[in-house]
Parts: C-alpha cells; sequence; structure tokens
C-alpha cells in the first residue's frame, strides 16, 4: 500500500509518497508560491530530481499539479491514484483535546479549526491541505497527525504557567510542546538501540535544528518539553530567542517604543543564532567564524550550548533517572563540538561522552557515550515524515 505525506503550509505544499509497511520513501515532491507569482514544482523520484513551473493558485491545483508529477515519474513511485490508500497529514496544533494521531472526521476537523487561535500561521493551511486530499483522494483514508499530541501526556506542573488560574481556564493559555512527531520517533528509536521497553524508558530528546526542543520522556511519554504555548519558549534557535524574562516585552515596547507586533517579529525571526551572531542562522556558518576566532561568534555558540546543557540538567532533575540523551535535527546530528560543549560538565550526572565516537558521528545513528557511561548519548536522525506514514498505516489497519 502507499501511503502519501502531506505538509500544507500557507504558500506550500510538501509531499513524501511512502510504500507501506516497508518504510520505504519512493518519491518527494514541493510545491512552492502557491497563489502567489510562478509557482514552481520539484521532485525527487526514481533517482532523478526536477524542477519546472506549474499551475498552483490554490492547494487543490497543488495537489493535482504534485500527483500529476508524481504519476509522470516513472518508475514504480505511482501508476495510479487508486495505489495511494492513505493520505496522513502534519497537523501543528491539537489543542488540548488530540493525544495520538487521528482519522480525519468532522469533530477532528473542528478541532485543528478551534486549535487555530493557538496557531493561526500553521493550523488553517493544514487544513486547507486535508480538504484538498479528501477532493482530490476521496477513496483514501485521510489521517492527522499533531506535532502537540505526544506532549499531551504532560503533567499539570509541567504545562501550567505561573499565571491567573482564570487565564488557562478561560482562554487555555499553558504549556503545548510542539516537535512532538519527532520526539516520539527518536524516543521509540533509541529505545530499540538501547533494548528497553519503550513503556519502561526515560530519555532526554534534544531537537536541535532551525526549531530546537527538548523533551524529557518517562516510560515513552512525555513528561515536560521546553517550547511553550508557542515554539517560542525554551532553547535559543535559529531566529527565536527562547526563554527569556517576560517583562522584556514591556520594556521594549515602553522604554524603545517598538510596537508589539515588531516585538513579536524581533524575538522570533530576529534573535538566536541570527541575532546573538548577528550574521546568520545557521550553525555552520557560526561554527566557521568561531573556529577563526571571531569573539561574536564564539559567544553565540557558547549562549546556544549553555542553554541545552541547562534543560539537560532540569530534566534529569524531572526524570531522577534517564537511560539516555538523544540528539536529533539539523545541528543535532551533525555538529559535534555541539554535542560535546553540551555535555561538558555533565560527568557527574552521569554523561559521559566519547570524545572519538562523537567526532565520528555525522548524520547518522550511533551511540557516542564512552562504554560504561551510566547514561548513554546517542545520535538518532529523525524523520518526522516516516512517524507520519507508520502512524497512517497503523490507523488505516485498525479495525
Ligand atoms: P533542520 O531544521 O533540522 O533542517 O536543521 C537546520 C539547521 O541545521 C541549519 O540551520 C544548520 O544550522 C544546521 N546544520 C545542518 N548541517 C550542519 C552541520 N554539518 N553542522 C552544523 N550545523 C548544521
Amino acid at each position: 500500500m502507499k501511503v502519501l505525506v502531506i505538509n500544507s503550509g500557507s504558500s506550500s505544499l510538501k509531499c513524501t509518497l511512502f510504500r507501506m509497511p516497508e518504510r520505504e520513501a519512493l518519491a518527494h515532491c514541493v510545491v512552492e508560491r502557491i497563489g502567489e507569482d510562478e509557482p514552481a514544482i520539484s521532485v525527487e523520484a526514481n533517482g532523478a530530481t526536477w524542477a519546472r513551473p506549474c499551475t498552483a493558485s490554490n492547494h487543490e491545483q497543488a495537489l493535482d499539479a504534485a500527483l500529476g508529477a508524481l504519476l509522470e515519474s516513472g518508475g514504480d513511485a505511482l501508476r495510479s491514484l487508486e495505489e495511494i490508500g492513505a493520505v496522513g497529514h502534519r497537523v501543528v496544533h491539537g489543542g488540548e483535546r488530540m493525544s495520538g494521531s487521528a482519522v480525519v472526521t468532522q469533530e477532528v476537523e473542528a478541532v485543528i479549526r478551534d486549535s487555530s487561535v493557538l496557531a493561526p500561521l500553521h493550523n488553517p493551511p493544514n487544513l486547507v491541505g486535508i480538504r484538498a486530499a479528501s477532493h482530490t483522494l476521496p477513496a483514501a483514508l485521510q489521517v492527522a497527525v499533531f506535532d502537540t499530541a505526544f506532549h499531551r501526556s504532560m503533567p499539570p506542573a509541567a504545562y501550567l504557567y505561573g499565571l491567573p488560574y482564570e487565564l488557562y481556564e478561560q482562554r487555555r493559555i499553558r504549556k503545548y510542546g510542539f516537535h512532538g512527531t519527532s520526539h516520539e520517533y527518536v524516543a521509540e528509536r533509541a529505545a530499540e538501540l538501547l533494548g528497553v521497553p519503550f513503556d519502561r524508558c526515560n530519555l532526554i530528546t534534544l531537537h536541535l535544528g532551525n526549531g530546537c526542543s527538548a523533551c524529557a520522556v518517562r516510560d515513552g511519554r512525555s513528561v515536560d518539553t521546553s517550547m511553550g504555548m508557542t515554539p517560542l519558549e525554551g532553547l535559543v534557535m535559529g531566529t527565536r530567542c527562547g526563554d527569556i524574562d517576560p517583562a522584556l516585552f514591556f520594556l521594549l515596547g515602553n522604554e524603545l517604543e517598538i510596537a508589539p507586533g515588531d516585538i513579536y517579529d524581533l524575538l522570533n525571526r530576529r534573535s538566536g543564532l541570527q541575532g546573538l551572531s548577528g550574521k546568520s542562522n545557521d550553525m555552520r556558518e557560526i561554527m566557521a567564524d568561531a573556529e577563526r576566532g571571531d569573539p561574536r561568534a564564539r559567544a553565540t555558540l557558547e549562549v546556544f550550548c549553555y542553554r541545552v546543557r541547562k534543560y539537560i540538567g532540569a530534566y534529569l532533575a524531572v526524570l531522577g533517572a534517564a537511560h539516555a540523551v538523544v540528539f536529533t535535527a539539523g545541528i543535532g546530528e551533525n555538529c559535534p563540538p555541539v554535542r560535546r560543549m553540551a555535555c561538558e560538565g555533565l560527568e557527574s550526572l552521569g554523561i559521559r561522552l566519547d570524545e572519538d565516537k562523537n567526532e565520528a558521528a555525522v548524520g547518522r545513528e550511533a551511540l557516542i557515550s564512552e562504554d560504561g557511561s551510566p547514561i548513554a548519548v546517542l545520535v538518532v536522525p529523525t524523520d518526522e515524515e516516516l512517524k507520519i506514514a507508520v502512524d497512517t498505516y497503523r490507523l488505516s489497519r485498525a479495525p
């Protein structure tokens, strides 16, 4: 059976086609500039990649273009649309109701719509993608996989803010967390690698990409995570500031007369690695400058790693004991110096990195702690699309 995984953004549609249960990614395609000038499609299938302009004034047309391109791509990627038995949709916010992936029903659509206030940039285009796929592939089961669902198991002590309780009761203001699909995928894989049953596995998973978040996993369930009501909280990220004194919002407004919308933009798009370095949100550039001795790049790197280290320590306290710390995503998978600096000084807590194994582990699964380290350290490349395909396939087989 083929499963199509769709990530629908405001002006883009990304599709990956899987053969299941073999977990084989057959083709990937991206339609960009939907509803804008000169939309274009790029395709990777059967060992070839190509790109061309396409018609995509809305998401339905974009999906038609994507499916047409997959059919055209030859080989055995996709011979007819009937081969697609199910479609898995990445949905950012499932609010308080969704604690797992779900077959799309009117009720689930209502949850996605109602949660749009919490993710106004993401949930509406996610829903548009679901509607387009339901229309174009009416025989296929539609499944929603939520970025927040894995964190639904957090206890109130972790998700409530120290704010008037009415704000939670009336407006659902609380920590939700994101990157759940990635944290769950790498946590499950880490448990497999460690040979520990997932429901007895305690882990600290660190998704360090352009967006960054940490997650404390107890007995296979998320019990705390660093992103909050929005993806701005927690670790220092590519362009987002992570944890700051919330009074800064008031001070930046009052003292510097920056409008609220501009402050929001500053914290989300002009902070993090970008803001600290003044140059780039890309860790590769920061690393290169730091190696050349640039003090600002060095400070940027130190702030980034210090914050990761602080969360490892905090989550060890949350868990009491952990089987492993797991690094994933662009930086976590590919940047040994960040992993080294993040684990520095944690030997007395049971984290002993092996320098050589760490240096050698780039872009692949690896155990990078010393033999006998009380807490293992792992690199596990994330694969959110595959996780969506697995959940979608599972629900398509459910009685
Ligand atoms: P992601 O959001 O998971 O795609 O991660 C993207 C980020 O990973 C980029 O912005 C880079 O900062 C970082 N990255 C990718 N490759 C490397 C590398 N070889 N060394 C350091 N950072 C990397």
